[in-house]
């Protein structure tokens, strides 16, 4: 079995077709969905998903490009529904930042606070976080250290910065998808055989970042079939025992 950790089924992308998207990936042994929050305008849609399929779970966040919606208050009633089994995704994004330098300090500073919120929040819920960290490896490191509860939760995207390694020790898992099947994922590649077994998961971060020979094409969970096949090659290992490490450490981390 395998289990998409973090794939956005709640996007309007996926409206025509959820059940054949669905059926296409339970029938490839893909059995198990967490659609992480992003934009809390989608989070009815993914409690909607979540009560109509047993395999769906979700979790409850804000997306550091939308900071500046994020609301604890109004968020508060979703994180009671039996199947969230997270926050996030939650995090820090420096890829687009305004151009202004005053401008970019608060639009960090507003991303560190809204993110710092979400960690405290977490413990309080006792429940692990999915975070998304880009180009801010060292603001994010910094807060999930300082912050961060024993719960843990999941790096998404693991971006191959290996000083992020450390927060393994901190019950931090290591989401792997698409990146790993591109050509030019040396760096990923390489970084790869260091992470622990018992620390990596699989995602695709459908429908973004759609893994090779699919490229182009709108992601899906079937998808990670790709990713598995890939993390089988470097890890050396059948690609069966890739699916049960990691659907064992996708349920010990989100209690499924
Ligand atoms: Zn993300
Ligand atoms: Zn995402």
């Amino acid at each position: 079995m395998i289990v998409d950790t973090h794939c956005h089924l709640d996007d309007p992308r996926f409206d025509e077709d959820i059940e054949l998207v669905l059926s296409r990936a339970i029938e490839h042994g893909v059995e198990k969905f967490i659609i992480p929050g992003a934009d809390p305008k989608s989070l009815d849609r993914a409690v909607e998903l979540a009560d109509r399929y047993e395999q769906i779970y979700f979790a409850v966040g804000v997306h550091p490009y939308d900071a500046k919606n994020y609301d604890r208050e109004s968020l508060l009633p979703y994180t009671k529904h039996k199947r969230c089994i997270a926050i996030g995704e939650c995090g820090l994004d420096y890829y687009r930042l305004p151009s202004n330098e005053d401008e970019i300090i608060l639009e960090k500073e507003l991303q560190k606070e809204v993110f710092v919120d979400q960690i405290l929040w977490a413990k309080e819920l006792n429940k692990p976080l999915i975070v998304h960290i880009r180009d801010s490896s060292v603001d994010s490191m910094e807060l999930l250290e300082k912050y961060a509860g024993d719960r843990g939760g999941v790096l998404h995207c693991y971006n191959a910065d290996e000083q992020l390694l450390k927060l393994a020790d901190r019950n931090f898992y290591f989401g792997i998808g698409g990146v790993l099947t591109f050509k030019n994922a040396k760096k990923l590649i390489n970084v790869y055989p260091k992470i622990p077994k018992d620390r990596l998961l699989v995602e695709t971060d459908a429908p973004y970042l759609t893994p090779h020979p699919h490229r182009g094409e709108r992601n899906e969970p079937l998808y990670t079939t790709y990713i598995v096949e890939k993390m089988s090659i470097l890890s050396e290992v059948e690609s069966d025992d890739i699916k049960s490490i990691t659907t064992k450490n996708a349920n010990t981390l989100f209690g499924l």
